[in-house]
């Protein structure tokens, strides 16, 4: 009886399949995905910062660069935006993999020296220090930008981006000052890898970016739910009476 392996060398991919290599290894993945879905999704390990399944990839990290072609013709490339093609070949812990990941992350410890998730994932990588200039000691922002996609393409209210150029670039809301858009989500909170966005939830008042949004309590167990922006939100998008929103899942 051939092993599953070998028997998956032996069929030939389908239609809306490709085969391709990855880590010497023949895989075969949908031909909507990218190197990295197909990574992960056979258990292969490829570090990032900045991708998100709900999103759509934009490669700015660099941290899940992996080496493809056949030496001496091989070129680095962003797996989360790279598609898989018909035999390709992918080496996603090869030395120069390895050492371009540990340059991204030195630039990154730069960038945002307080950060922890950033130290543990560079000392995972042998990566202790930083020869690159650090402009402020205390920054954890590591500018991945998840945030402000996120408010734009998840919650759809565009109420924070990036602002200035490096090195005073910055994601903040317009003008700095507390936005009227802004419905109190806390989703760009919750996305941040690095965990950076002040949020903060007391006496039914959640605080987050500069601006006070006051909870709704569940009409049934009365434990706070959501803002109330929020659900007037939910309420605009679904057009339901926001009096829908007003019971919280436990209770529904
Ligand atoms: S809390 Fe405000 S800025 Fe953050 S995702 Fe929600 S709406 Fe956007």
């Amino acid at each position: 009886m051939p092993s599953r392996k070998i028997a998956d060398l032996v069929k030939p991919p389908t239609i809306e399949e490709v085969g391709l290599y990855i880590n010497d290894e023949f895989i075969r993945a949908p031909v909507e995905f990218t190197i990295l879905q197909t990574a992960r999704a056979n258990g292969i390990d490829i570090p990032t910062l900045c991708y998100h399944r709900d999103l759509p990839s934009e490669g700015h990290c660099r941290l899940c660069m992996v080496e493809i072609g056949e030496p001496p013709r091989t070129r680095l490339v962003n797996s989360c935006t790279y598609p898989v093609e018909a035999n390709l070949k992918v080496q996603t812990h090869s030395e120069k993999v390895l050492q371009a990941r540990r340059m991204v992350l030195e630039l990154l410890m730069a960038q945002a020296p307080a950060a922890e998730l950033i130290r543990d994932l560079a000392a995972q990588h042998g990566v202790y220090e930083t020869r690159f200039h650090i402009e402020d000691p205390e920054e954890r922002c590591i500018l991945c930008g998840l945030c402000v996609r996120t408010c734009a393409e998840i919650v759809g209210v565009s109420a924070i981006s990036m602002i200035n150029r490096t090195p005073e670039k910055q994601v903040a809301t317009p003008f700095k000052e507390a936005s009227e858009a802004c419905i109190g989500c806390g989703s760009c909170a919750f996305i941040c890898p690095t965990n950076v966005i002040p949020y903060t939830e007391k006496d039914g008042i959640r605080t987050i970016w500069g601006r006070d949004f006051e909870l709704q309590a569940c009409t049934v167990c009365g434990n706070y739910i959501e803002p109330k922006a929020q659900l007037e939100h939910w309420a605009e998008i679904t057009g339901d009476p926001v009096e829908t929103f007003f019971v919280c899942r436990d209770c529904r």
